[in-house]
């Protein structure tokens, strides 16, 4: 899960690809240079059974100056002894954080000192 979001930040598409079951397995993937992600916050991950597991995690990021939050309860599963994401129930959510506000980066600054 966090090598996945490190591949988002970093657009590996071909890592994302790599991981990604082949039934729900997009065709092509593009790089996105709109989007910054900026934290990883895992809410819940309960051990897997041998072949099933979830990760239910929170994505902070920027598109320009608006703030987002993706929150998904990820599905992966165990097959020829690797574990692939096949798929999640994708919500996102607008953050409106003031100035003054701690960033949602989670650096524990001001977001006015900070992203
Ligand atoms: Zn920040």
């Amino acid at each position: 899960m966090r090598s996945r979001y490190t591949a988002f930040v970093g657009d590996a598409l071909d890592y994302l690809k790599a991981t990604w079951h082949v039934t729900t397995r997009p065709l092509t993937l593009a790089p996105d240079p709109v989007t910054q992600w900026k934290a990883l916050e895992i809410v819940d991950a309960p051990a897997p059974t041998d072949d099933e597991g979830h990760v239910h995690f929170r994505a902070y990021f920027k598109e320009g100056e608006r703030w987002q939050v993706l929150e998904e309860n990820s599905r992966f599963v165990c097959e020829a002894g690797r574990w692939w994401y096949v798929d999640g129930d994708p919500r996102l959510h607008r953050l409106k954080p003031g100035r003054n506000d701690p960033c949602p980066c989670g650096s524990g600054r001001k977001l006015k000192r900070c992203c």
